[in-house]
C-alpha cells in the first residue's frame, strides 16, 4: 500500500498517519521527522536547511526529493509506504510519480480544516510540549505558521486539484474528533483493498 498524507500543518497528519502505519504496518515517512533529525544530527544537510525550516519555508524541492529517493529505496519501504508532508509542491508530485514509474498511489488522502482551528492547534501542541518539559519545535511560533500556512495555500493547495484529476484523493474532515477521522481513513482503504 503506497499512502500519502496531504493537509496543511497542524492538520493531523502525523497522528492519522501513526493509525494507519500501524494498522496496514507500513513505515510511515515524514519528511519534516526526517529533515528535523538532520538538523538535530548537525549534518551537512541539516545545516544547509536549518534557517529556512525555522522560518517556515520549504526546503529546496530537488533536495527533499532526493532524501525521500533514497528513504523509500530502502527495503523497509519495499512493499508499501506512507508518505508525510511529501509531496508538497506540484514539482515534487511529478518527481514522485516518476520515481514510482509504473506503480500507482493507491489513496492520497487529505485533511481539510479550518485555518483558525489550525493556529490554535499548533499553539496548544507547543504549550504541551513545553509543559511536558520538551523543546517545542523551531517552526512552532506564529511567524513561521502564518508562513507556513500561507505557504500551503500557495504552494501544496493545488495538489487538491492534481490527484483529484488522477482520481487518487480522499478528502476528509479533519476537524471531526480523531476516532472518527481514522475510522473513515480505515474504512476507505479497507473498501480499496476489497475487505
Ligand atoms: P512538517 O513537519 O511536515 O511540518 O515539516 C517541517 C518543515 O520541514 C517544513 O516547514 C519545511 O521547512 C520542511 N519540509 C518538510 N517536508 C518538506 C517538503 N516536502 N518540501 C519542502 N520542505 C519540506
Amino acid at each position: 500500500m503506497k499512502l500519502v498524507f496531504l493537509g496543511p500543518p497542524g492538520a493531523g497528519k502525523g497522528t492519522q498517519a501513526a493509525v494507519v502505519s500501524k494498522e496496514y504496518r507500513i513505515p510511515h515517512l515524514s519528511t519534516g521527522d526526517m529533515l528535523r533529525s538532520e538538523v538535530a544530527a548537525g549534518s551537512q544537510l541539516g545545516a544547509s536547511i536549518a534557517d529556512d525550516m525555522q522560518s517556515g519555508k520549504l526546503i529546496a524541492d530537488e533536495t527533499i526529493s532526493s532524501v525521500v529517493a533514497h528513504r523509500i529505496a530502502l527495503p523497509d519501504a519495499a512493499a508499501g509506504f506512507l508518505l508525510d508532508g511529501y509531496p508538497r509542491t506540484v514539482r515534487q508530485a511529478d518527481f514522485l510519480e516518476s520515481l514510482l514509474g509504473s506503480v500507482k498511489l493507491d489513496l492520497v488522502i487529505e485533511l481539510v480544516v479550518d485555518p483558525t482551528i489550525l493556529i490554535e492547534r499548533i499553539q496548544r501542541r507547543a504549550a504541551m510540549t513545553l509543559a511536558g518539559g520538551g523543546a517545542a519545535r523551531a517552526d512552532d511560533n506564529i511567524d513561521s505558521l502564518r508562513k507556513r500556512l500561507s505557504i500551503y495555500q500557495t504552494e501544496t493547495a493545488p495538489l487538491t486539484e492534481y490527484y483529484q484529476r488522477k482520481g487518487q484523493l480522499f478528502r476528509l474532515n479533519g476537524d471531526a474528533p480523531l476516532e472518527f477521522v481514522s475510522r473513515g481513513i480505515v474504512g476507505r482503504l479497507a473498501h480499496l483493498r476489497g475487505q
